[in-house]
């Protein structure tokens, strides 16, 4: 056991929470930073997100009336995706699974190759501090669009990508619609991670595993709603990577002490700590790790041990 880490929960000393190493392995590149970051970027405030958003949907009318018409520019997504590696080392996280969405080679005159020039230089500015594993991230959407599917396609081709991801609105594509992609993914090495289970339906996360053979679900929280899907997802040694604040924001769940991932960890199922959205949900990985002790939902040392099985692969 760490006693540093165990301490440091206990005297509530943020400063020695961040100086532990973390990962994040749930993190989209688009809100990566925090948003005071942007703000010092646009020369303005910014208004904050509301505390309870209405799911996806109520995250993306926020996103698109406050924030987008921040992040048009090439410049401008680089600077973030920068600036989140700044907060990242600076909050003590040593391995960050950043998920880079297909759509952002549309920023690119030269496309993908443009993402892979970014992507590189700063894996290379920055691998002595952090190792910045680069993920392809679909949008459930891009299922209904044949050349976007084609670009996600030649992108595993690229060897920048270390994992996949699938996200956005469950209801906009079954997992069927990419399993093709899922599978040449698999096939190259990858591992695979996909968005199911956040706001309710743990048979789909079940389902979504065995038909993708996902290696890690993001969120999965649904699982809760079921002991023998949580009993498969433990048996299998699924991993999920939990975002506690953005659930609470989105209303997946009402309140941090209500956690579902206190039950996904009781019944033996890998959990880690991780961000999503930074610039709307305004917590790093130490945050979290704070907030859930603070709350109740795991003793320090609980925390501890979460947070050193997730420097490791899944055993
Ligand atoms: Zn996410």
């Amino acid at each position: 056991m760490n006693s540093d880490f165990v301490n440091a929960l206990s005297a509530d000393d943020l400063p020695a929470l961040k100086s532990a190493p973390k990962v994040d392995l749930h993190c989209h590149a688009f809100f990566s930073t925090c948003l005071r970051n942007l703000e010092k970027r646009v020369g303005r405030t910014l208004e904050p997100p509301p505390a309870k958003m209405d799911g996806l949907g109520g995250m993306h009318v926020y996103a698109t009336d406050v924030l987008d018409p921040h992040l048009r520019d090439r410049e401008t997504i680089e600077f973030v995706v920068e600036s989140a590696l700044s907060d990242a080392i600076e909050d003590g996280v040593v391995v960050l699974e950043m998920s880079f969405d297909i759509r952002r080679a549309a920023y690119y005159a030269d496309g993908l190759a443009g993402v892979r020039r970014h992507v590189e230089a700063l894996r290379a500015r920055y691998r002595p501090q952090i190792d910045l594993r680069p993920e392809l991230g679909i949008p459930r959407q891009i299922a209904a669009c044949p050349e976007l599917m084609s670009l996600a396609s030649q992108a595993l081709e690229m060897g920048l990508f270390t994992s996949i991801d699938l996200y956005d609105h469950q209801h906009a594509c079954a997992p069927e619609a990419v399993e093709t992609l899922y599978a040449k993914a698999g096939a190259a090495g990858m591992k695979l991670k996909a968005h199911v289970g956040e706001f309710g339906g743990a048979a789909e996360i079940r389902r979504t595993v065995e038909l993708l053979e996902l290696d890690e679900v993001q969120h999965g929280i649904a699982a809760c709603e079921s002991v023998e899907v949580m009993r498969w997802l433990a048996a299998n040694r699924i991993r999920l990577n939990v975002c506690p604040t953005s659930n609470v924001m989105l209303d997946a769940v009402s309140h941090l002490a209500a956690h579902p991932v206190r039950l996904l960890y009781d019944n033996g199922i890998p959990v880690t700590i991780n961000t999503d959205d930074p610039m709307i949900f305004d917590q790093s990985v130490s945050n979290e790790y704070r907030n859930l002790y603070r709350a109740g939902v795991f003793s320090a040392a609980e925390l501890d041990g979460i947070r050193r099985a997730s420097l490791a692969p899944v055993a």
